[in-house]
């Protein structure tokens, strides 16, 4: 008798369902390219999220900011960028400001949008004055490019970690692994 294999499937998710079909929307929005209504269904969860002091609220201000400027938007955009970098630290995460930001600014410059991203640099600087080297950065990127719950694009740099091998959807708080 041969015992069956347990079923090989892609990713594994755990933990709690309920994700917000509004968070669905906006990450289906700003998958297919339609940047003004995924700024607005961003800004929504955004807000949400800030008036609630949710954890999620700096990263949704972030793919605001994306959307808006892909919408070429850049001023409302950059307002958005902010926000979302300086609520990261004030909620204590000076790491996540700095890659978040960091990420931004290569997105900006390789937009062409060279001015903008010298003021998120510059917004950054006075943001993280005493940054400490290191640490974070030999996380194993290995994810799933979309979260399977909410559909959000995952970068390796953008996640929470929760343990070495599973990272938190910044987006709607499923834990995520690598097959
Ligand atoms: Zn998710």
């Amino acid at each position: 008798m041969f015992r069956r294999r347990p079923p090989r499937g892609g990713f594994r998710k755990i933990g709690r369902a309920e994700i917000p079909p509004l968070l669905k929307r906006a990450n289906h929005l700003l998958n297919g390219g339609q940047f003004a209504e995924a700024g607005e269904a961003f800004e929504e969860l955004a807000e949400r999220a800030f008036a609630r002091q949710g954890p999620r609220a700096p990263v949704f201000f972030l793919q605001a900011g994306r959307a808006r400027v892909l919408n070429g938007q850049n001023e409302i955009g950059l307002a958005h960028f902010k926000r979302g970098l300086q609520l990261f630290i004030n909620i204590g995460k000076p790491f996540r400001a700095h890659h978040a930001g960091q990420r931004i600014i290569t997105e900006l410059n390789r937009q062409g949008l060279a001015s903008e991203a010298e003021q998120i640099q510059n917004f950054l600087a006075t943001l993280l004055p005493n940054l400490p080297d290191g640490e974070a950065e030999d996380r194993p990127p290995l994810l799933p490019t979309h979260c399977p719950a909410c559909g959000a694009a995952l970068k390796p740099d953008e996640v929470e970690w929760l343990d070495s091998v599973t990272a938190e959807c910044a987006y709607c708080g499923s834990p995520v692994r690598g097959a």
